[in-house]
């Protein structure tokens, strides 16, 4: 029997395994028993258990010849199935990609394998990463581990779901618009988002490129920094990457001598207008204990709340019609099995057959913000907001090292509640899409340890490029 502190926890993973407490191979396949027992919270799109148990022996043999292992020789982790694994299989849970095997890794998991992380297994997301319930996905949703008859948040929500259930130390997962942040709050762990750049999205299955992020799920905030550390920093396949030197931070890194933390709450979001009652108290009970804990709380007035939501959609939409367009069975994805005469024929149907109805939706509605006579009315006039929303924040987190916000307004939704609903789904959104529309860090704190079977997250969004704040405040709290 494997302790379960161990299957939480990559440093002291590493330190049993050196010490002989226990062997690699244990560890491995106590996750990959706790995922196949739970196979029907559908977790797992695929377990690569054979290789994972190959390299388990291979680190097992390291250590019994006393040789070193490598920083991330220990670590077990699980990626969201839209990073590209070399050699594997990678869908973005659409049958568009059904077939399509990567013939290269992603810049995040080449770090990660030649580090010595063992990739477990993909899991399952929805579709593209669109969606905030795990419910888009062609493989069928993921339940939550608490209570399977909740949805675990989406798009990571196999990401979360793996963490949860201890099938892995840390998950990849992505986040356009709170795709890590919100499931981690519903399964009641913790999700980052980097700052936009800071980990390169080379390998990761375009959603809207100017939001994705490749995110992290964990149990504590070390095993979060400890990854980050090791997958950040600028790369020649992406561009877009941040080209300022990656400091390391996290990993004791955390003075001793706090100095006292400012933080900003937007006026009015931490009432019963925005949030359900049983996030809204314990929410105010975290923010009433601040204090004591040496951090100043100050209510600041945000005139875009409305905003947020429709910016999001405008941008995104029109960022996936672009970014989706490859999909036509010719270049990328599905193709038919009918005969054709005609090559657009031939497309449509392609396209018709492989994607699922959420992200016909997306690709229609970011069609219609880009085109002739609606562009400058949607898709120029979301841009300026956006802008606006970003000098908003930057003002105001040059005043105060963070900001506070939920992570979701609710508790967990009972699968199918918001299905049929997507109006409602998209203004689920609202407190998670503003740090993608900035490109700052954020995190999801869980209120509550994983044994309490209770999931309410806390977020917090710290100043371009300072991650180091977003760990801090992990300690201080
Ligand atoms: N729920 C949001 C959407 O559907 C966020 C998705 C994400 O972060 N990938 O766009």
């Amino acid at each position: 029997m494997v302790e379960e502190s161990l299957l939480r926890s990559i440093g002291q993973t590493r330190t049993a395994i050196i010490n002989g407490e226990v062997t690699m191979i244990e560890l491995v396949n106590t996750f990959l028993s706790n995922a196949e027992r739970n196979s029907h919270h559908n977790i797992y799109v695929e377990l690569f258990d054979e290789e994972a148990i190959a390299q388990a022996k291979e680190i097992d043999n390291k250590i019994s010849k006393g040789e070193t292992l490598l920083p991330l020789e220990g670590a077990v982790i699980s990626i969201k199935d839209n990073i590209c694994y070399k050699d594997h299989t990678c869908t973005a849970g659409s049958f568009m990609l059904e077939n399509f095997k990567s013939s290269y890794h992603s810049t995040a998991c080449d770090r990660l394998v030649s580090l010595g992380a063992l990739i477990i297994g993909r899991t399952n997301c929805d579709e593209f990463g669109m969606g905030s319930t795990n419910e888009n996905s062609h493989y069928g949703p993921t339940k939550n581990g608490f209570d399977e008859s909740l949805v675990p948040g989406g798009s990571s929500g196999g990401a979360a779901v793996s963490v949860q259930l201890a099938c892995c130390h840390v998950a990849l997962g992505s986040d356009t618009g709170g795709s890590v942040r919100q499931p981690a709050a519903f399964c009641g762990i913790y999700g980052f988002k980097p700052t936009y750049g800071r980990i390169s999205r080379w390998g990761l299955v375009s959603y809207a490129s100017s939001f994705d992020q490749i995110g992290i799920l964990g149990n504590n905030v070390s095993d979060i920094s400890l990854i980050l550390d090791h997958i950040a920093g600028p790369d020649e396949f992406d561009s877009t990457c941040l080209s300022r030197p990656y400091e390391k931070f996290g990993q004791g890194n955390t003075s001793k001598d706090k100095p006292k933390l400012k933080v900003a709450i937007l006026e009015s979001i931490f009432s019963k207008e925005y949030l359900d009652e049983e996030v809204l108290e314990p929410s105010l009970e975290f923010l009433d204990k601040l204090p004591s804990q040496g951090i100043e709380v100050h209510s600041e007035a945000f005139d875009y709340l409305d905003y947020l939501v429709p910016c999001y959609y405008i941008l995104t939409t029109a960022e996936s019609s672009s970014n989706l367009s490859r999909y036509d069975g010719i270049r990328y994805g599905h193709q038919s099995k009918d005969t054709f005469d005609d090559y657009k024929d031939f497309i449509k149907t392609n396209r018709t057959e492989g994607f699922g109805l959420e992200v016909k939706r997306r690709i229609i509605s970011g069609t219609y913000v880009l085109s002739e006579g609606y562009f400058d009315l949607y898709f120029r006039k979301a841009q300026q907001v956006r802008n606006l929303i970003k000098e908003a924040i930057d003002s105001l987190l040059q005043k105060y090292d963070l900001i506070l916000l939920p992570t979701s307004a609710t508790l967990p939704y009972k699968l199918n509640a918001l299905h049929a609903d997507p109006i409602k789904m998209y203004n689920s959104d609202i407190f998670t899409v503003l740090s993608n529309l900035c490109g700052n860090p954020s995190m999801n704190y869980p209120l509550y340890t994983i044994s309490d079977k209770k999931s309410i997250g806390i977020q917090a969004i710290s100043g371009f490029g300072d991650e180091a704040t977003l760990f801090d405040f992990a300690e201080y709290i």
